[in-house]
């Protein structure tokens, strides 16, 4: 096999394995490397997001969001089940066969755009050298063109809780939970937090979340953070704002969380502690001498714009440079990386990029909050439409939530969309493409939506900035 290669690709998530298919649908020769290992040993492509995130994480959502609905909704459209029970192993098969499909999948794309596959190490070198130490420690020194840095996060440690894997785990340990703690506490209220909580939460763990900051996801527009906040306490997670941690230690009877609040010190007895607090870029034995790379105060490896390093040739994109830790994210910058080093036009809309948290309601949103907006000082109008009013929300016995248009009190334009309801996170697409086509509330207005369908939520908050909404009163 060839050392040499146009583009080599260090890290096979979805930020590495995006930018070499694209490199290969370039005509361009292509390696990625990636070094992930799951914990029977074997090795797959898709990083964190198809392995141990995204996909696992969503496999169970959909999962206890069954069962919990088996249990509190079905009786209302008249289906009548003798008793709902689970079972996590399956649950837990389930997900591993859709992890494994996921995976299989990407080595099927590779050798369809012709991109060699290596499992092992990377590490980039003076002159665009990669060392390929491979799993069986064999070494070989490759020559690329270019290489693209693709090598992701990990989770964020807390100083005072040491994970042991089984009472003190990550979000990976979290997605293999093999039965329900009955008593279970997640620090961190951010997307994490609030995911894997109401996974184990609706299978019927007592579920506190301790978050540190006084406000629930300050990221959020006001609006929905505080819709979100009160149907997370109709479904019993108890989040617990202005907590902060100081340690945790495994006791005979469980492992014991110490933190402050506004009250004081405080202690709480779990069986199962999962700490998601954040993650931090991943770049351990990445970078050899004189490459050039720089990384900043925070670990993250420095980019322009345009995804390029300091050093000729050499790229970084996804979860280990600036910007939202987005599997979306990664993978638009891993495309267009592709795209310009093949002399092409490669353009990442960072303005543009959507956030969802797959909780039920879905919360969804693109753009500036209100706040946001706000604080620039622009004019703004706002249109909002309840779900409740949504014909096809109600048949869905999901009338929660609603959606919120935020345009410029001049020009029109569209400046952030935000919901929270059912199948937020599809109905989002359509404010995406709004906003990357700059368009203008009246774009929405005009635009016809089919009846009944959940997307008439965008069209009547998008009607009623203008106070022209149809299916609500406006105010
Ligand atoms: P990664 O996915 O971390 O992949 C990097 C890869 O590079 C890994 O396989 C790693 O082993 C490999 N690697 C690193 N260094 C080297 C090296 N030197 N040599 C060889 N290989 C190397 N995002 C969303 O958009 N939607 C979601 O629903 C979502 N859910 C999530 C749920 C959880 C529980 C978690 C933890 C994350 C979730 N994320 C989600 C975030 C998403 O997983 C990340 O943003 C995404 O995986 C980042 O992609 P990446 O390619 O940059 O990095
Ligand atoms: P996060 O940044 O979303 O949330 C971490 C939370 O922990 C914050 O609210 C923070 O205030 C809190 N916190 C920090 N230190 C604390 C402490 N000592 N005590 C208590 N609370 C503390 O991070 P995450 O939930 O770990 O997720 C990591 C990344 O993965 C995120 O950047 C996110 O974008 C990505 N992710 C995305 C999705 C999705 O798109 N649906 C799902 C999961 C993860």
């Amino acid at each position: 096999m060839s050392e040499n290669f146009d583009v080599i690709v260090i890290g096979g998530g979805p930020a590495g394995y995006p930018a070499a298919i694209r490199a290969g649908q370039n005509k361009l020769s292509v390696a990625c490397i990636d070094e992930w290992k799951n914990r029977d040993g074997s090795t797959a492509f898709g990083g964190t997001c198809l392995n141990a995130g995204c996909i696992p994480s969503k496999a169970l959502l959909e999962s206890s969001e069954l069962y919990h609905r088996a249990l509190h909704e079905f009786a209302v459209h008249g289906v009548k089940l003798d008793g709902v029970a689970f079972d996590v192993g399956a649950m837990q098969k389930r997900k591993a066969g859709i992890v494994r499909q996921s995976t299989a999948g990407i080595l099927a794309l590779f050798k369809g755009a012709g991109v060699t596959a290596l499992t092992g190490h990377g590490r980039l070198l003076a002159g665009r050298k990669v060392e390929f130490i491979g799993h069986d420690g064999s070494k070989r020194t490759l020559q690329a063109k270019h290489v693209v840095l693709a090598s992701g996060s990990e989770p964020m440690p807390l100083r005072g809780v040491t994970f042991d894997g089984d009472r003190i785990v990550d979000s990976w340990g979290a997605l293999d939970f093999t039965e329900v703690p009955k008593r279970l506490c997640v620090i961190g209220a951010g997307v994490i937090g609030l995911e894997l909580g109401s996974v184990w939460r609706r299978l019927g763990a007592e579920t506190v979340v301790l978050e540190a900051l006084p406000q629930l996801l300050p990221m959020a527009d006001a609006q929905l953070a505080k819709e979100a906040a009160r149907h997370f306490k109709k479904q019993g997670l108890d989040i617990r704002l202005g907590a902060k941690v100081s340690g945790a230690a495994i006791e005979k009877d469980g492992v014991h969380v110490s933190y402050t609040d506004g009250q004081g010190a405080q202690t709480l007895v779990v069986d199962r502690l999962i700490v998601a607090i954040g993650r931090r870029p991943f770049t351990k034995d990445l970078l050899g001498d004189g490459t050039g790379v720089v990384l900043d105060e925070r670990g993250f490896i420095q980019v322009d714009d345009h995804c390029r390093t300091g050093a000729e040739g050499v790229w970084a994109v996804g979860d280990c440079v600036r910007g939202p830790m987005l599997a979306h994210k990664g993978k638009e910058e891993g495309v267009a990386v592709a795209d310009l080093i093949a002399g092409q036009y490669g353009h990442v809309n960072y303005k543009t990029i959507p956030s969802v948290i797959y909780t039920a309601p879905e919360i969804a949103w693109v753009g500036q909050t209100e706040e946001q907006v706000k604080a620039a000082g622009r004019t703004y109008k706002t249109g909002s439409f309840p779900f409740a009013a949504s014909g096809r929300a109600r048949a869905m016995e999901a009338g929660a939530g609603f959606c919120k248009v935020i345009a410029d009190a001049g020009s029109d334009e569209i400046l952030g969309i935000h919901i929270i309801g059912p199948m937020a996170g599809e109905l989002i697409a359509e404010a995406v493409l709004a906003m990357e086509y700059s368009a203008s509330s009246e774009d929405l207005q005009r635009t016809i939506h089919a009846h009944p369908t959940l997307s008439e939520a965008v069209h009547e908050a998008a009607l009623a900035v203008d106070k022209r909404a149809i299916d609500i009163p406006n105010r």
